[in-house]
């Protein structure tokens, strides 16, 4: 049968948090021509624990690519019209593997993990006047469980393989993206050992003024610095595929999870803004080229740095650890949903919570409390409660959170956001999306092409110097068809809700001091 013949198309790898995809995408249209998704395991070996294996992550990888390319043969597209490959990851994960045989030396220890409480506080305990803001300056971050330095130190002191890897210089250390790229580039058989800036700047390693690890950082967590991997920009090539049906095709765009979704909403105007809701959520904010330090419990981070010689562009982030794995725990932990999706039939069952609030307050509280002995908990029960009414709360405890980090974000970045652009696995959920709306006030609009994280990673590869077959002209897509939800309640009751959901948060907060 006859070939179909295409323009050029971009690939783009998304390691999410909860499951692979390998996406192709037209880069003249930014259609999406295919997809395939895996999911990925998650265990929790003990309380406050996430793991997940590290080989099952780059099988899953493989399994994608493969499933996608044959699908394309089914549509009859000729594989050979993909002329790039993007990467896109879960961030903060953290991995060590063995350079000399390829293997991992411990699971990856996933970004919502606990484990590292003790050693934060201990971290903060010493910072001069117990500031957890202490290595902000540089960083942009607090001293928190969430980012890689405080895991990678945890692996340092209590895995005899890693500290012996470390020893013997064998050794290599990375987040998802390094990992997966290192492996897809020939791994032990010459594989490259690279990051690029946004992964970086999750890492508490890197200085996001000069752009480079930082050897007072690595002293503070007592990092040695050549197990760190070279940091690139988020556009540029960084080796080709080695092996499998795309075997040649150059790896050339990376970017962390959310700055990749920054990327694809094509927020590359300073004060352009989108919310991601996945396992987590994660509203960001481009403040152009200059960073912006929070005065609200908000995070500076690289929003990305589109090649070699461009201008590296910063954002201001809010952070929430519990988003989609609320909807995720009622269905795996409680039962009371066979699947995610089927939350919004149950909440809407009910036209509110009647008075109960859910703070899923399950890994501590990210922005803007920062508190990792918070927990979670269920109040305003009453004889009346039901299922449907701690579903409807669970959504409801997704659109507070992002009110309280928007709130935030407002007040540091000195002007309102006028409308909220949306994104991520959660979206289609469009129960969740019209309460958004209505405790924010504002509209919410979200593009009928729900992919952007991967779509960013593809545009990254796809414009890198030597691809060069998308253009990043902003404007370009500004076509895409969104969905638009109007706040509907008046704004007295909705303050009243989140007035309680305050006093909700107070009472979820120092729960183990
Ligand atoms: P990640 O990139 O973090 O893996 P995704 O963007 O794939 O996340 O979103 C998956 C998350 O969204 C899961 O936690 C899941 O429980 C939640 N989710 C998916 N569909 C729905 C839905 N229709 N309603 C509510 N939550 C959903």
């Amino acid at each position: 049968s006859e070939r179909i013949t295409m323009g050029p198309l971009v690939a783009a790898i998304d390691q999410g948090t909860s499951s692979t995809r390998f996406l192709v995408f037209n880069s003249k249209t930014a259609e999406l021509i295919s997809h395939h998704q895996v999911g990925i395991k998650q265990s929790f070996p003990k309380e406050g624990w996430v793991e997940e294996d590290p080989k099952e992550i780059l099988q899953s990888v493989y399994e994608c690519m493969e499933r996608t390319c044959e699908k394309l043969g089914q549509l009859n597209i000729d594989i050979s019209n993909i002329k790039a490959v993007g990467v896109t990851n879960q961030r903060e994960t953290t991995l060590v593997w063995d350079k000399e045989t390829g293997e991992p030396l411990y699971n990856a220890i996933v970004w919502l993990d606990l484990r590292t409480q003790s050693t934060v506080e201990r971290l903060i305990n010493r910072a001069p006047g117990k500031n957890k803001n202490h290595l902000k300056h540089k960083t942009g971050l607090p001293i928190s469980t969430y980012f890689s330095a405080v895991k990678l130190r945890w692996l340092m002191d209590n895995v005899e393989e890693v500290a012996e890897a470390i020893l013997t210089h064998r050794a290599m250390f990375g987040t998802v993206d390094s990992w997966l790229i290192w492996c897809l580039t020939g791994g032990k058989s010459g594989g490259v050992h690279i990051t690029d800036v946004t992964n970086a700047s999750r890492t508490m390693l890197f200085n996001i003024h000069t752009l480079d690890w930082d050897p007072e950082l690595c002293k503070y967590f007592d990092v040695p610095m050549e197990i760190l991997p070279q940091v690139k920009s988020s556009s540029e090539i960084y080796g080709s595929v080695y092996s499998g049906p795309l075997a040649g095709v150059p790896i050339s765009g990376c970017l962390g999870d959310q700055s990749a979704a920054l990327v694809g909403q094509m927020c590359f105007q300073d004060g352009q803004a989108k919310n991601t809701y996945g396992t987590g959520c994660f509203l960001l904010r481009n403040t152009g080229v200059t960073p912006v330090m929070s005065d609200h419990g908000l995070l500076t981070t690289l929003a990305y740095k589109l090649g070699k010689d461009s201008p590296a562009c910063y954002a201001l982030e809010g952070s929430v650890a519990i988003a989609g794995a609320v909807v995720r725990w009622l269905k795996d932990n409680l039962g009371i949903i066979q699947s995610s999706a089927e939350i919004e039939k149950l909440a809407g069952e009910v036209g509110s919570s009647y008075g109960c609030y859910f703070v899923p307050a399950f890994s501590g509280l990210y922005a803007p409390y920062w508190e990792p002995s918070a927990r979670g908990i269920i109040c305003g029960l009453t004889q009346f409660t039901n299922k449907s009414h701690l579903a409807f709360a669970a959504l409801e405890a997704v659109c507070f959170q992002t009110k309280e980090i928007l709130e935030a974000m407002n007040q540091d970045y000195g002007v309102s956001l006028s409308q909220l652009q949306v994104d991520g696995g959660m979206t289609s959920n469009r129960l969740l999306m019209q309460l958004q709306a209505d405790v924010l006030c504002i509209p919410v609009v979200k593009p009928s092409m729900s992919e952007t994280t991967a779509l960013g990673a593809a545009m990254a590869a796809g414009a890198a110097e030597g691809v060069g077959v998308w253009s990043l002209t902003p404007g370009d897509l500004t076509a895409i068809p969104t969905e638009k939800y109007q706040p509907l309640i008046n704004p007295e009751e909705s303050e009243f809700r989140y007035t309680r959901w305050k006093k909700a948060v107070q009472r979820a907060m120092n729960w183990e001091t």
